[in-house]
């Protein structure tokens, strides 16, 4: 695999800077967000950003304001030297890994609120999480300028919490959904997965034979999002090892209860093993 020749940074305003610089050349410029411990999935938007843009910015970011809790902040893996070798594989050309006081310097007092769609779901699990998110992407959108910003379905309500960022406060990025990418037993990948012991990881797959349960119904012809939900809430409640947290049927644009007949449908899932959290979600 050829390496492209990684730049990297901590320093917002230097990052603007070539950024800046890079624009005024004519080239565009793609962001992938990730909070470091880079896997396959987070490599697949790198790959879409670097096949889209001339340059690949990845930031490198464990952005304590959308943490809950400061056990599971510290627990989060760290790994810059490795993640920056995999960037690099995948096609990016900057690295932009800030400090908390880089990002939030003394007297930083901003913070970035979108009411309805953060309410639900991961919202009502985790208080202040979305307002993390969309404050850091605000941040990093800002420090990267006009361009194109890859995120995954896997996290389909901070995608959808994204575009909306985008969109209600007009900032100057193309916001790109990228497919998630699975083990083969259909586990999403994740950062957090290597915190599971093995029987643990046995057990949760069950969250994407779950969502596959409820997409076989809703193809069936069953619709009624208490019946699916129903379906889903049942596989999980088969495996004792993954306590489930929620499971949804939603309009994917509202994230609300779906209205319309016959419209695209959004099943999510999510579960709890210990203090580790899994989410995912599939198209119905
Ligand atoms: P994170 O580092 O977990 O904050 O993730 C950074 C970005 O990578 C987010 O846009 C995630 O949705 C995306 N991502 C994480 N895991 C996957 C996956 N398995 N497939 C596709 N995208 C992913």
């Amino acid at each position: 695999m050829t390496t492209t020749a990684l730049r990297v940074t901590s320093d917002p305003a230097a990052m603007a800077l070539e950024l800046d610089a890079l624009r005024r050349q004519g080239r565009s410029v793609g962001l992938v967000p990730t909070m470091g411990a880079l896997h396959v999935g987070h490599a697949s938007l790198i790959r879409r950003a670097a096949a889209e843009c001339d340059a690949v910015v990845v930031s490198v970011f464990v952005n304590p304001l959308q943490f809950g809790s400061r056990d599971d902040l510290d627990a989060y893996p760290r790994r810059l030297a490795e993640d920056a070798l995999s960037a690099a594989d995948a096609g990016a050309t900057w690295v932009f890994a800030p400090t908390p006081a880089e990002m939030y310097p003394e007297g930083f007092g901003t913070t970035v609120h979108i009411g309805g769609i953060t309410e639900r779901m991961e919202g009502a699990a985790r208080p202040g999480h979305f307002d993390g998110v969309t404050t850091v992407v605000t941040k990093l959108f800002a420090v990267a300028g006009r361009g194109r910003a890859y995120f995954g379905e896997k996290d389909f309500q901070q995608l959808q919490v994204v575009r909306r960022l985008a969109r209600d406060l007009s900032l100057p990025v193309e916001v790109i959904g990228c497919p998630t990418v699975r083990a083969a037993d259909g586990l999403a990948l994740s950062s957090r997965n290597a915190r599971l012991t093995p029987p643990q990881r046995a057990a949760a797959p069950v969250l994407h034979q779950a969502l596959q349960a409820g997409v076989a119904l809703v193809r069936s012809g069953v619709r009624d999002p208490v019946a699916v939900r129903a379906a889903m809430v049942r596989e999980i409640a088969g495996q004792p090892l993954v306590v489930l947290d929620y499971a949804e049927v939603v309009d994917p644009e509202t994230l609300a209860p779906p209205t319309a007949s016959g419209g695209p449908l959004r099943l999510l899932v999510a579960a709890r093993r210990g203090p580790i959290r899994l989410i995912d979600n599939l198209p119905a």
